[in-house]
């Protein structure tokens, strides 16, 4: 009867198809018109349940008559070399797929299907996202407004956009992750119905290596094919499982062709990343490819004032401004400085105040380590601003050079050991209290004036990477 079965299917579906999903079944028994039929593993059960469950059926019927049933048989790997198998009951099962190869797998509520072969809904599969990663919760600004708008646009629209696959790359703690995963609770948020993942790369290629180790990789291939938003963090860890970039080629295109989406995320820019298979990086540049940047100082202070709301927390404006100017690394350390410090003053007991936090953000700020001379700092303003070294020393009344010298001073004060006096010497032979005048000046301006303060950070940085 299986055989005859066989027949009719072998007409209708495609060939590969066939000797893929229908090959592999062995009957092992028909009794009182139902026939059990024994299934190579789970993946394969849930795959022929939803492609092929109404040709089944359909098929079925027409060899025993319409009280037909069909049951399955999976056969369980045990992992230690011996099968075991385990039979699904023929209605309101409830089925927990064997984890051992680590799939975030659950599939429950069975519904009677219309046919008497018993069905299971759509396969649920937990997309592992972290709630509280949003796109409400994630603060836009010039440093990712590109890559905060595509992945908007990605989630309303799934598949159905040309940022497909969407890239987002950049340094540690710039947001990468917090907006992979935003995008994906924004597709389960409007498209309840979509199957969303999302995986770190380095799981992935363990899955994969589990899965090679047991034979199974058809397996684990079906299983990605299934799911509608695939969101694959840090993809530049690929760059040493060749076999893995294998299977998540063959993931990529099935998943490209039939119009479902692609996020990924990576802490280089796509041409930059090495051991990554050339194929691989030109399916890559079929969507876009978007980079975060280290967020500037306003939306630094918007990213606390938003936490610092979220856990219902209060800090004076000082001192926000304070850690907000200091901490210039990346956003993780931004929240790790505001941590020590709600630490630091619940253990003292002690108001947070300016004081505190130079305190605790002495642990933070990095230590240089290289020792930065005045002349390298008067070097990379007047780089900066386009100004002759002479200028910079000698007297004029031109605003702009003297910004530029006032902000040359405030550097080399608070990135140089020299004193005061040094510091003045260094411009010509300017007294102390000239210096003294020209730091207060910048901390004005910087409160005031927007570009000068862009510029100022700006130049910080530029120190500060100099110096390490
Ligand atoms: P990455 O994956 O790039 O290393 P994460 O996504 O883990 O960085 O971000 C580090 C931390 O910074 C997370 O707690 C995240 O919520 C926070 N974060 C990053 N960017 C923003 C942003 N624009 N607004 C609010 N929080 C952010
Ligand atoms: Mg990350």
């Amino acid at each position: 009867i299986w055989n005859n079965c066989l027949k009719i299917i072998k007409d209708i579906v495609e060939w590969q198809h066939f000797k893929t999903w229908f090959e592999p079944i062995k009957p092992i028994e028909l009794k009182n018109n139902v026939l059990l039929i024994q299934v190579p593993s789970q993946f394969f059960y849930e795959y022929l349940e939803e492609h092929y469950v109404n040709l089944l059926a359909k098929t079925l019927k027409r060899e025993l008559g319409k009280d037909a049933r069909l049951e399955y048989r999976i056969m369980v790997d045990s992992g230690n070399g011996r099968n075991g198998s385990m039979d699904l009951p023929a209605s309101g099962m409830k089925i927990y797929a064997n984890n051992e190869m680590n799939f975030p797998l659950v599939i429950d509520n069975p519904v009677k299907n219309p046919f008497i072969i018993p069905g299971l809904k759509k396969m649920q599969i937990d997309p592992q996202l972290n709630p509280t990663y949003t796109f409400e919760s994630f603060i836009e600004g010039d440093c990712n407004r590109v890559a905060r708008r595509a992945g908007k646009t990605v989630a309303e629209k799934p598949g159905a956009n040309s940022f497909n696959p969407l890239v987002i790359y950049g340094g540690v703690g710039l947001g990468k992750t917090h907006l992979a995963q935003a995008i994906g609770n924004e597709v389960k948020r409007l498209h309840p119905g979509k199957v969303v993942l999302y995986v770190s790369s380095e799981k992935f290629i363990n899955q994969f290596q589990d899965h090679s180790r047991n034979n199974a990789i058809n397996d684990f291939i079906h299983f990605y094919q299934l799911i509608d938003v695939l969101i694959i963090d840090d993809v530049q860890f690929f760059n040493r499982a060749e076999k893995s970039q294998d299977a998540f080629f063959a993931i990529f295109n099935h998943l490209h062709q039939s119009g479902k989406q692609l996020v990924l995320t990576s802490d280089k820019a796509p041409k930059d990343l090495d051991g990554m298979q050339e194929r691989l990086l030109s399916r890559f540049r079929w969507g876009l490819s978007t980079d975060l940047q280290l967020p500037d100082y306003d939306t630094r202070i918007e990213i606390l004032e938003h936490k610092m709301k979220n856990d219902g927390l209060d800090m004076s404006k000082d001192v926000v401004k304070y850690v907000a100017y200091n901490i210039n690394t990346n956003v993780r350390e931004l929240e790790g400085a505001l941590i020590s410090l709600l630490a630091q003053s619940s253990l003292n007991k002690k108001e947070i105040d300016i004081e505190l936090a130079k305190k605790v953000l002495r642990n933070f700020v990095k230590t240089t380590s290289k020792e930065i001379t005045i002349e390298a700092i008067q070097k990379m303003v007047c780089e900066y601003f386009d100004v002759p070294y002479e200028r910079l020393l000698h007297k004029t009344r031109k605003r702009e050079i003297v910004q530029a010298r006032q902000i040359t001073m405030y550097l080399a004060k608070a990135f140089t050991k020299n004193s005061l006096k040094t510091i003045g010497e260094h411009f010509g032979g300017r007294d102390h209290t000239t210096v003294i005048h020209s730091c207060q000046t910048v901390k004005d301006l910087m409160d005031t004036d927007t570009i000068f303060r862009e510029n100022v950070m700006e130049l910080t940085q530029k120190v500060q990477l100099a110096a390490m």
